[in-house]
């Protein structure tokens, strides 16, 4: 094979983007282009053409491409994590999400769900899970936010080349491409399918946005959580049924279906249709009895409208074929959606129940959201004392490779000896990462930094350029504090507490010895018009006299940026609302990378935070009301940062080395690591929910 062709296969599978030197190869072919087209390396050799990438390709190059090769297929040659746990999982598990954050090069996934999602299959391929991933190809993606003059997020969709992705069509038996059908109201939708390879595992992405459909489903699969209600039901039957045919026309009998929330419940309809069609279950009980031992469902929000629900009509208009395929009339199939003492057959038909009336193993994903979880839900079961409620918890983790600096895991690998790679689940490997050279440490975590500032410089005069504004009055430092806050703007996370007492704010800013500064980012919702304001109101105080220069607020939050930010902040703050934070999973990035939590005790900080590591703000209790909450947890994340944060991180030695703060940092590495890493999640899944007992 030519070097051109040894770079595309690379290209072509997913497993690049987590390898250390892989990015640093692609950037080398040419540095402009490859930023230009959003890290798409398939559309990097495209676009650069067989003549120029050979010729940019030098020894070093080669060097780094035989390397990466070698690791590869050392990789697939040595027995698994799955191998050498004695194979627990008895066939596939098949997992199913409306969204996958793989990558900043696949535009799939919008936020938290979709980075979970990716980070669970990541990991599923590193350890050798029998796996394979099912989702949806949206042509648009999700909303791009650019913000304007005065900080008024606007949402952009790009069309994105598929060509530009690192997928295969599939094909079915005949050879012909592979094409499923979905019945879509009375008529038929059709859905391409497409493999795009994660390593040693499969996702495959269904498309409607095919010659073969008419032009109203053409635009089904166009953006991701797009389309109003009626484009939801219609993109949840692609997903769920969709999917489910589409594993079967390519010949894989999942053992275990894990929908990752309610969005694929329907793939349990068709379980249920294809037991009644064989003639394998008498009636839609006895078919349930049959598809619930091997089905789990993960629930991922405590905020009720986290939760998909369809009104009776619009349920009726799009299942009744399914009703009728299995013999249940329109009570019954609604039934399926309520909970089971409801008495009005018209309420809404709740995907969440749907999943609950078909799944034996139920969790949330972290020990407090489990505890939530089953007080939320204890009616849908009768009732029962709360700890009998039966949904049990699979704390969330993220993929290390994906998060930790590569510059920051050379200084530490010394340290924490040959197998840490191997079994970065383990804790004694991150034991070791205290015996690191506290200035070494100190180095690198500057380096990130200004890193980190100089993509915010980049995003912010890139905006500025394009609205015609003065260019950034730049005050960011690498010397400073920097404070990250990088969420959703949902109101419940709170993303303008910092600033809910200005003149004290300020006051502490001016007490402090040096200079501290705060990065945000974040998308609202579309359509929530509080969490836009709230995107305004940041903006506001970024541009306020007293802060400019001091806050920004960087555009268009995507895994890049998150990536940079986790890597490269000193302190990662959060607080939401407890305990609506499900899990959260950007401080676990931040942990791993030596960033401290400053972090309301809710989602998985209970379980992280322990004294040497970072902050908790405010209480483990409930409020009489928000606003009594607000004040609270603002008076606590005040005194912290007055008090600790800021004493702490201006405590240096005559070089200038804070050695009381790397002592957290080496605590929040060693303790977060092994325990908030994808690899332990799905471990745990493997054996509490995929193959039990
Ligand atoms: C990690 C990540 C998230 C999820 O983080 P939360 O802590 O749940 O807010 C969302 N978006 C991006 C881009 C991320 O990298």
């Amino acid at each position: 094979m030519d070097l051109y062709d040894r770079l595309e296969r690379l290209a072509l599978d997913l497993w690049w983007s987590w390898q250390p030197g892989a990015g640093a190869l692609w950037e080398r072919l040419d540095p402009t282009t490859w930023a230009a087209l959003e890290h798409r390396p398939v559309a990097l050799l495209r676009t650069l053409g067989r003549p120029a990438v050979e010729a940019a390709m030098d020894a070093e190059g080669e060097a780094l491409l035989a390397s990466l090769e070698a690791r590869r297929a050392a990789e697939d040659a040595a027995p698994s994590w799955h191998d050498l746990a004695g194979r627990p999982l008895p066939g596939t598990v098949a997992y199913f999400s409306a969204e996958f954050g793989l990558h900043e090069s696949v535009r799939i996934y919008s936020g938290g769900l979709g980075i979970l999602a990716g980070d669970h299959v990541k990991s599923a391929a590193d350890l050798g899970l029998p796996f394979v991933a099912v989702g949806l190809l949206y042509r648009h993606g999700y909303g791009r936010q650019a913000l304007g003059p005065t900080g008024e997020q606007l949402t952009e969709y790009r069309t994105y080349d598929f060509a530009d992705y690192p997928l295969v069509r599939c094909e079915d038996a005949a050879g012909a491409p592979l094409v499923v059908e979905v019945p879509m109201a009375g008529r038929p939708c059709r859905a391409a399918v497409w493999r795009l390879p994660v390593g040693r595992v499969s996702l495959y992405l269904l498309d409607t946005d095919i010659p073969e459909n008419p032009e109203e489903f053409r635009g089904i699969t166009a953006q991701l959580y797009g389309g109003g209600v009626e484009g939801r039901i219609q993109q949840e039957l692609v997903l769920g049924v969709g999917g489910v045919r589409a594993l079967a026309a390519l010949g894989i009998e999942p053992a275990v279906f894990h929908l990752n929330e309610g969005h694929s419940s329907f793939l349990n309809l068709e379980r249920i249709r294809q037991l009644r069609a064989s003639g394998a279950a008498a009636d839609v009980p006895a078919a349930i009895a049959r598809i619930r031992p091997n089905s789990v469902f993960t629930t991922h929000t405590p905020v009720e409208a986290g939760h998909d629900r369809f009104d009776v009509d619009l349920a009726w208009r799009y299942l009744a074929w399914w009703a009728d395929a299995v013999g249940l009339d329109q009570r019954g199939l609604m039934a399926l959606g309520h909970w089971p003492d409801e008495g009005d057959p018209r309420a809404v038909f709740n995907m969440t129940f749907l999943a609950m009336a078909t799944c034996d193993h139920l969790n949330g994903v972290a020990a407090l959201h489990g505890e939530v979880s089953r007080e939320m839900f204890g009616r849908y079961f009768g009732s029962p004392p709360t700890d009998e409620v039966p949904i049990t918890h699979v704390t969330n983790g993220v993929h290390p490779p994906s998060w930790q600096a590569p510059e920051l895991v050379d200084v530490m690998a010394l340290e924490l000896g040959p197998d840490f790679r191997a079994r970065p689940e383990t804790d004694a490997v991150w034991q070791r990462v205290a015996a690191v050279d506290d200035a070494a440490l100190w180095t690198v975590h500057q380096q990130l930094k200004v890193r980190l500032l100089g993509l915010a410089r980049a995003r912010e005069a890139r905006r500025r350029e394009r609205l015609g504004l003065p260019p950034f009055p730049d005050r960011l430092d690498p010397d400073a504090l920097t404070i990250g806050f990088a969420r959703r703007f949902a109101p419940y996370k709170r993303a303008d507490l910092l600033f809910s007492d200005l003149p004290r704010l300020l006051a502490i800013l001016e007490a402090a010895p040096g200079p501290v500064q705060v990065l945000f980012a974040g998308k609202a919702h579309p359509a929530d018009t509080r969490g836009k304001e709230l995107v305004a109101a940041v903006h506001r105080h970024s541009a306020s006299p007293a802060l400019a220069g001091k806050v920004l607020l960087i555009e268009d939050y995507d895994i890049e940026l998150g990536r940079a930010l986790t890597q490269g902040v000193d302190v990662w703050l959060n607080n939401p609302r407890r305990p609506k934070e499900a899990s959260g999973t950007s401080g676990m990035k931040a942990a791993m990378n030596g960033a401290l939590n400053l972090s309301i005790l809710d989602g998985w900080w209970p379980e992280g935070y322990n004294g040497q590591n970072g902050w908790a703000i405010g209480e483990a209790r409930a409020y009489a009301s928000e606003a009594e909450q607000d004040a609270a947890d603002a008076d606590s994340l005040y005194r912290l940062l007055a008090e600790e944060v800021i004493p702490a991180y201006f405590d240096r030695d005559k070089a200038g080395v804070p050695h009381g703060w790397i002592r957290r940092m080496k605590a929040s590495i060693a303790t977060c690591t092994p325990r908030f890493s994808s690899d332990r999640q799905v471990i745990d899944y493997v054996h509490h929910l995929y193959a039990p007992g």
